[in-house]
């Protein structure tokens, strides 16, 4: 059975790195009818953040990625958060002990510490002497009775490689020398990544390991541990990294980099999810837009690229615009709602009852914008008055000789209309314009300034008919003012 999980730290928001690692074991769990475990690592109290688990969840659950097994539903091989495990940790530690695999390690810090420098002068990296391997049994029993505070250390090979085979990157080897006997269990009893993650993925019955390539290097420490625990070793894939345009490391310099931050930006889940999923995955063809449903059905780690994903912001935005003109009108004008009230346009109590007049706003005004926050942007004088002309525009629209004369008339005219349905009141200034015999820009564009204030925006048309005639006809008199 295919079992993948995704198991986050909670120090922070979800990342859209961490998203896209949830998502591709997602569609890979779902490709295959297996199932998705979601694992909260939250062991390492000193990085831990409160607020984090419940930001993760609800990021993904925004998303639309559900988990099989995990946090607040549970599982079979449950409980999902490590913190909730540390029994079996420590008697997986106690077990390598015993059989020899691990060993204590009393070592202080001032020690290692020392160890490090000494290390460091002659410029290799640092690695465990091992100088606590060698301990003898009395030894360690008189250190322990001491009350010597100690961490348990896994044994690891000396000489030798280690082969990683990887799904994506095919087989990579390691240097055993390279490693060192790194500690399993702290002194505090908290088990290390590199212990905890393996004995999870083997008690959790994970039969894929897909994850992001920074954890590559951590892979042979844990196939070694595998090895030492007598646990069948499962397969591996490491997604390549997400760079940012300049080919660094993606960083909070680059703007949002986390899914709550791109939410709150008014970008669609729709549209991250779909972004992420070309993040690195190459379906092949010329398509670009993706549901998760339809993914799902492609997904396969074969089409996952082994070079940098470069991360770009306009393609984010660009697919943005493409689902606000594509999804449906209902859903998109719900999820503008909030960004209307952040800006005040509307309160809590009046979304009921404005709801048409909104919707028709939003569908308006949605075709030429990117994000749901400029949708509330480009809003804003549906409902409120305008405080501003533009400039510019007043400059080339109302300084024209006769524009008083012809607001005047696209007034009167639109005055005796009854009808004010877009085509109507379409047809009611066409044959204004026929009638005086001039362009329809001329009356077009200073009438758009006159119920905007502004010189860009949805058709003319259909602003004078969401409006309505009284409105209309008010900023017209005052523009003419
Ligand atoms: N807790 C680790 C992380 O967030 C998990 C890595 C893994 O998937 O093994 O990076």
């Amino acid at each position: 059975e295919i079992r993948v999980r995704f198991a986050p730290s909670p120090t922070g928001y979800l990342h859209i790195g961490g998203a896209r690692t949830a998502l591709f074991n997602y569609f890979f769990a779902k490709r295959y009818g297996g199932k998705f475990i979601l694992r909260i690592e939250d062991t390492d109290r000193e990085r831990f953040k409160e607020d984090s688990v419940k930001q993760i969840i609800s990021s993904l659950k925004w998303l639309g990625i559900e988990w099989d097994e995990g946090p607040e539903i549970g599982g079979r091989y449950g409980p999902y958060f490590q913190s909730e495990r540390l029994e079996l940790y420590r008697r997986e530690a106690q077990r390598l002990v015993e059989e020899g695999k691990a060993y204590y390690c009393f070592c202080t810090e001032e020690e290692t510490v020392m160890e490090r420098k000494i290390q460091n002068s002659i410029k290799v990296p640092y690695r465990y002497s091992g100088k606590c391997s060698t301990l003898s049994k009395e030894e360690i029993e008189a250190n322990i009775k001491m009350g010597k505070p100690y961490v348990i250390r896994i044994k690891l090979p000396r000489k030798g490689i280690t082969e990683v085979s990887d799904l994506i990157r095919g087989t990579v080897s390691f240097d055993n020398s390279q490693l060192d006997d790194y500690i399993i269990l702290k002194s505090n009893n908290m088990p290390t990544y590199n212990f905890a993650c393996v004995v999870d993925d083997h008690w959790m019955k994970i039969s894929h390991v897909i994850r992001a390539e920074e954890h590559l290097s951590n892979t042979p420490k844990q196939i070694l541990m595998y090895k030492a625990l007598g646990y069948e070793i499962p397969k591996f894939a490491h997604i390549s990294m997400i760079l940012a345009p300049d080919r660094s490391k993606l960083s909070k310099r680059h703007g949002a980099t986390s899914v709550e931050e791109f939410k709150e930006q008014g970008y669609l889940k729709e549209a991250i999810v779909n972004y992420l999923t070309l993040l690195g995955w190459a379906p092949g063809g010329n398509e670009e837009i993706f549901s998760i449903e339809n993914t799902v059905k492609k997904f396969s780690l074969d089409r996952v690229s082994k070079t940098a994903a470069i991360y770009d912001i306009n393609k984010l935005s660009w697919i943005n615009g493409n689902y606000l003109r594509s999804l449906d009108i209902d859903y998109i004008t719900r999820e503008t709602i909030p960004f209307f009230i952040e800006k005040g346009l509307i309160s809590e109590d009046e979304i009921e009852y404005k709801y048409n007049y909104i919707k028709r706003v939003v569908s308006a005004v949605k075709e030429k914008v990117k994000l749901l926050s400029e949708i509330a942007d480009a809003s804003e004088y549906f409902f409120k008055d305008i405080d501003e002309y533009d400039p510019k525009g007043v400059e080339k629209r109302f300084k024209k000789d006769n524009v008083v004369e012809l607001l005047t008339k696209g007034k009167l005219a639109l005055e005796k209309a009854s009808d004010f349905s877009v085509e109507a009141v379409e047809k009611v200034y066409r044959d204004l314009i026929d009638e005086l015999g001039i362009k329809g820009g001329d009356i077009i564009h200073p009438t758009r300034l006159a119920l905007s204030g502004r010189t860009v925006g949805p058709g003319l048309f259909d602003i004078i008919s969401i409006l309505g005639k009284e409105e209309c006809l008010r900023r017209m008199d005052k523009a003419i003012e």
